[in-house]
C-alpha cells in the first residue's frame, strides 16, 4: 500500500526509471547512452539551480508584490508585455532556471500571460541566440523569424491566459497547510478583503491569500473572515 501511494505521488519519476530500464532490455547500449545523457544534464542542473535559487530567493525578498503587480500583474496591459518580452530576451541560463523565477513572479501577481510571454521569448529569443543565429543563418532570416515569433508568443500567450487559470499553477506548500481559498466556491465579494486586508487580496475578481508568516496570524479576525465569507471558502489547516 505505501509502496503504491509513492510511485502514485513520483508517478514521473517512475515513469522514467520504468522507460529506462525497458530501454535498457530492449537495446542495453542505448540503455547506458541515455543514462549517460540524463547524468549530464542532472548534474549541469546541480551546477545552475543553486544559483537560481539564490537570485529567485533574492528577487523575492527585494522586488515588492505590488511592484510586480503594477508592472508585470494583469493590469500592466502592453507595459507588462514589452516588459516580459524584455525580462526573457536578455536572460541567460537553459530554460528550466526560467520556472522557478517564474512561480516567484506569479506568487507574487505577476499574470498568465506575462508568465508565458518570459518562458517563450527565453526559450525563442534570447539575444545571444539572435546573434548566433544572424551570423550562421543571415540578418534577414534572423529578423523575419523573429517578428514571427513575436507575433505568435503574443498570441499563444493571449490564448494561454484564457485556458489557464491562476489557481491550476501551484500555491506553495505553505499555502496548503495554512490558510487557503477554494477558488472553484469564491464569488470575488471581497468581504475577506475588507475584514483583513493583511492577508487577503483580490487578483482578477477572485480572493488570494498573500504571503504571510504564520506566527502573525491574528487568528480571530480570521476566524470572523471565515464566518463571514458567504460561501464558506476559506479554509484554515493547521
Ligand atoms: S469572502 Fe469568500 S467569497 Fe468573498 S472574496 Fe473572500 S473568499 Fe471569495
Amino acid at each position: 500500500m505505501m509502496i503504491l501511494r509513492r510511485i502514485k505521488d513520483n508517478l514521473f519519476l517512475f515513469t522514467i526509471i520504468l522507460a529506462y530500464g525497458l530501454i535498457s532490455i530492449i537495446n542495453p547500449s542505448m540503455g547506458l547512452a541515455s543514462v549517460k545523457n540524463s547524468g549530464y544534464y542532472i548534474k549541469e542542473m546541480l551546477m545552475i539551480m543553486p544559483v537560481i535559487f539564490v537570485l529567485t530567493a533574492l528577487l523575492d525578498l527585494w522586488v515588492p508584490k505590488e511592484k510586480i503587480m503594477q508592472f508585470l500583474g494583469r493590469d500592466a496591459k502592453a507595459k507588462g508585455l514589452l516588459l516580459a518580452f524584455v525580462i526573457g530576451s536578455v536572460s541567460a541560463g537553459p530554460i528550466y532556471a526560467a520556472f522557478p523565477m517564474c512561480t516567484m513572479l506569479h506568487k507574487k501577481g505577476a499574470s498568465i500571460r506575462n508568465i508565458v510571454v518570459i518562458l517563450s521569448s527565453w526559450a525563442v529569443i534570447k539575444i545571444p541566440m539572435l546573434l548566433n543565429e544572424a551570423k550562421f543563418l543571415g540578418l534577414r532570416f534572423m529578423i523575419v523569424r523573429w517578428l514571427l515569433t513575436v507575433a505568435a508568443i503574443i498570441i499563444f500567450s493571449w490564448l494561454a491566459d484564457k485556458i489557464i487559470k491562476d489557481e491550476d499553477l501551484p500555491q506553495g506548500e505553505a499555502q496548503k497547510l495554512g490558510v487557503s481559498i477554494n477558488k472553484e466556491a469564491c464569488i470575488g465579494c471581497r468581504i475577506c478583503v475588507e475584514i483583513y486586508p493583511e492577508l487577503f487580496e483580490m487578483k482578477a475578481k477572485k480572493a488570494f491569500v498573500k504571503d504571510y508568516d504564520d506566527r502573525e496570524i491574528d487568528s480571530e479576525r480570521l476566524k470572523k473572515t471565515m464566518m463571514d465569507c458567504p460561501v464558506k471558502a476559506i479554509e484554515h489547516t493547521e
